[in-house]
């Protein structure tokens, strides 16, 4: 019988450590904690985004700064805007919105986010020290996913970890993060041979292409762990992960489900960061 791994319940108890962090930082520095929060443009996935992103913040008593600026904006206007946000000492935490509109040099943008502030963990300096083993702001999916695991109980050291996807937000973090904890790592992308055959042999696999129901039984060793980090639309609309949950799910000792998994983690694992980023300043 597998365990479903339940995020809301593990966000739950990690924001409850977060509003408690909070209230004594507050108490020790009579100060707030700050989150900026930069929007360019009107997505509106990217709107939904950001709403709950300010929303979290404020029910764990962090001080949000929304920033907005039209689709239309300038090179000019948002290096500005990052710049003064970096400068801005009741600001702990910039977080870009992404994806920014395509007239705009994104990784000139975010290489304006001072390390320590960069707490979406993207920085170029902040993925060397996660390769490091060296203490860092982690990038927020991959870091949610740990913690779930750490909480779970679950065995990592010796393990053979399976990562299916190589992004630099989630992929290769997840599988730096796996290796730091012992396991035994390989990375799996489009171009993989062989992928149902190295599927079998893990005894963690996470999943991160954004492809539904990728990930079939016969490609899931029994007694696997299986995490999925998917967000896809079956054909009827519903939220699915990269998992097909009902044909694997029997067939693991510990699965997330899509949603309800994952998802709940990545916004608290940023209200974690900026307090993070705001205890070290
Ligand atoms: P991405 O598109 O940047 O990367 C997808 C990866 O999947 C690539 O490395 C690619 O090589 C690999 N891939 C694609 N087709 C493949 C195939 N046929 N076989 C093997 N590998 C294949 O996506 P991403 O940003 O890493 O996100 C992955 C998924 O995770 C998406 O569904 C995204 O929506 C979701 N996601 C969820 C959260 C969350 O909070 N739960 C956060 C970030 C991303």
């Amino acid at each position: 019988m597998y365990k479903l791994i339940d995020g809301k319940a593990h966000s739950a108890r990690i924001r409850g450590e977060i509003k408690a962090r909070v209230e004594q930082y507050k108490k020790a520095r009579g100060s707030d904690i700050g989150l900026a929060v930069v929007l360019v443009g009107s997505d509106p996935a990217s709107q939904v985004y950001v709403r709950n992103k300010i929303r979290a913040c404020e029910e764990c008593g962090i001080k949000s700064f929304a920033n907005y600026l039209p689709e239309t904006a300038r090179q000019k206007d948002v290096e500005e805007l990052v710049k003064s946000l970096a400068e801005d000492e009741n600001i702990h935490g910039i977080l870009v919105q992404l994806p920014l509109p395509a007239h705009l040099d994104e990784k000139a943008i975010l290489d304006l986010i001072p390390v320590e502030k960069d707490v979406d963990g993207f920085c170029e300096e902040n993925i060397g020290r996660l390769c490091m083993n060296r203490d860092c702001l982690v990038a927020c999916t991959p870091n949610g996913v740990m913690q779930m695991l750490k909480a779970e109980g679950t065995e990592i050291k010796g393990k053979n970890a399976v990562v299916i996807g190589r992004s630099n937000i989630v992929g290769k973090p997840m599988a730096m993060l796996l290796l730091n904890a012992d396991a035994t790592v390989t990375v799996c992308h489009s171009k993989t041979a062989n992928l149902k055959e190295i599927c079998r042999n893990a005894d963690i696999l996470v999943a991160a292409i954004g492809r539904a129901k990728f990930v079939t039984a016969d490609m899931v060793k029994d007694g696997a762990v299986v995490v999925d980090v998917g967000i896809n639309r079956n054909s009827d609309g519903k939220l699915c992960g990269d998992v097909d949950f009902d044909a694997v799910r029997d067939k693991c000792s510990y699965i997330t489900p899509v949603p309800g998994g994952v998802g709940p983690m990545t916004i608290t694992m940023l209200l974690y960061n900026t307090v993070c980023a705001a205890e070290r300043s």
